[in-house]
């Protein structure tokens, strides 16, 4: 059965890339009938963020990419986050020990630094592995007596355990998207797998820990590309069989040009977060949901970062994706994130939803709509949300129909207001109040058949007329308007302008 997992380290906030990762894995579970995990990689105390695993879940929520099995959540292979499993990589480094694979090294950190340093100056890089490991001055279980090693740990030094990585071997690996992939052990550097604070390091506990959660299906950034001979190297070292790999495409900026970062959002005033996070230091980056985009247009927008199927089809709800998606069809070459794209994908899932359901979430943004019966909000929504991309939108397109206009743009009002509009709008004045039922096609009937009959010229009435009812010449259509107000509120708006 297909196990894969999304596995954050609660650095900070999950970056969009992120939640595109916990995507693709959750795409690839569901197509296959397996199972998505959350597992929270927390092994790192020192760059632990309070709050930052709470931050995942909600957006992932959000999103509603929901996972089967993860903290507090069906803990069957539990628990779920690394820094409540400490007790189980011990026995792991051990075993690797035993068996020739690792080595304890008590280098300090000022020895490794005159080491760097010390090749630096001869134009050498230094690498700790083979090329180094056993001659110089490097302390490890490599080049001291089993008796001063087991010595150094009794005294309480500290101590890392290295990989002993291998010397000329070339290792033949695979991935999903990229193919085979060819590596010189000679440039593997001896990572550190555990240290004496007990706590593993990244690559062992994910490893142990994807043995151990039986996951399938390794399905993550590009960045970890770089680790994947060591994960390898790994798996064969404890003599299991590794999963199988894919690495995901880099998001790039807009330009085409680098990742996409932090910076690129502030800069282009865009969120590259699924929410609103506000930093330690109290700086707040923006937010998908709080910029008012809608999860199914986040999710949709994400999916093509990276893989597109094959058609036309540019619509995909989570459903749809899930049946259409394959890991064959993800691209190697980075993905140009598009900020314009979400808002056109924010713009059709508008269209999409209940005007009811929009009109709720219009009132609860504006106090002006606190008392106004939502049926009307809604039939306000109904006309102006094909030109709107937020709820946010819809005041500016929309306030005349709840508030009468208080000034009238300058510009417009002296292309709409002629010497006849006094005579000519007081005779529409006319027409609306001798108009019984106030329907659409009774005013538009009335007042057209008027202006075609007398030849006047459509501009010179409507325009006017428009900026009495909205204070602006652009809008929806002025008969709606004139409807949705009501007949004395209509007749009001024209005699203030005629004041
Ligand atoms: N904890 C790693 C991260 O923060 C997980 C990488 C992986 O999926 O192996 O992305």
């Amino acid at each position: 059965k297909v196990r894969v997992r999304f596995a954050p380290s609660p650095t900070g906030p999950l970056h969009i890339g992120g939640v595109r990762t916990a995507l693709f894995n959750y795409l690839f579970a569901k197509k296959h009938g397996g199972d998505f995990i959350l597992r929270i990689e927390d092994t790192d105390q020192n760059r632990y963020v309070e709050g930052a695993e709470d931050y995942i879940t909600e957006a992932l929520n959000w999103c509603g990419i929901a996972y089967d099995e993860g903290p507090n959540k069906n803990e069957k292979f539990g628990p779920y986050r690394q820094s409540e499993r400490k007790h189980i990589y011990k026995q792991y480094a051990d075993q690797l020990i035993a068996n020739g694979k690792a080595y304890y090294a008590f280098d300090t950190a000022e020895q490794l630094d005159a080491e760097r340093k010390g090749h630096e100056a001869e134009g050498k890089t230094f690498i700790y592995n083979w090329h180094n490991r056993e001659k110089g001055r490097l302390v490890n279980s490599l080049v001291l007596t089993e008796e001063e090693t087991k010595a150094k740990i009794e005294a309480g030094e500290d101590y890392v355990v290295r990989f002993k990585s291998p010397q000329d071997e070339t290792l033949h690996l695979t991935d999903i998207i990229r193919g085979n992939i060819t590596i010189d052990t000679n440039i593997l550097d001896d990572k550190v797998l555990f240290k004496s604070d007990g706590m593993p390091t990244y690559h062992l506990a994910n490893i142990v820990d994807d043995h151990l959660m039986e996951i399938t299906h390794v399905i993550r950034g590009e960045e970890w590309l770089p680790s994947l001979a060591l994960h390898k190297l790994l798996y064969d070292a404890f003599g299991w069989e590794a999963p199988e790999f894919a690495h995901l495409p880099l998001i790039l900026k807009p330009t085409g040009k680098g990742k996409l970062s932090k910076r690129d959002g502030d800069k282009l005033g865009f969120p590259v977060f699924p929410l609103e996070y506000t930093a330690p230091d109290g700086t707040v980056s923006k937010g998908y949901r709080e910029d008012g985009y809608f999860p199914e247009a986040v999710v949709n927008f994400l999916a093509f970062l990276g893989w597109n199927p094959g058609t036309e089809q540019e619509l995909f709800s989570l459903d749809e994706l899930v049946k259409d998606f394959d890991l064959a069809r993800v691209n190697k070459a980075g993905a140009r994130f598009d900020p314009d794209k979400t808002k056109w994908f924010n713009h059709h899932y508008m269209q999409e939803q209940l005007d009811l359901d929009l009109a709720e979430q219009f009132k609860a943004l504006r106090p002006e709509l606190t008392d106004i019966d939502v049926n009307f909000v809604a039939l306000v929504v109904g006309l102006v949300k094909e030109r709107a991309t937020f709820i946010h939108d819809f005041w500016d397109l929309s306030h005349f129909f709840f508030t009468s206009p208080s000034e009238y743009d300058e510009k417009a009002f002296k292309k709409a207001v002629k010497e006849e509009t006094q005579d000519l709008l007081q005779e529409v004045i006319n027409l609306v109040t001798l108009t019984k039922e106030f329907t659409v096609q009774n005013l538009q009937a009335k007042i057209k058949g008027w202006i075609t009959d007398n030849e006047i010229g459509f501009g010179k009435v409507m325009m006017p007329l428009r900026l009495a009812l909205v204070g602006a010449l652009q809008g929806p259509d002025v008969f709606d308007i004139m409807f949705m107000i009501g007949k004395a509120e209509t007749v009001k708006r024209i005699e203030h302008l005629l004041e």
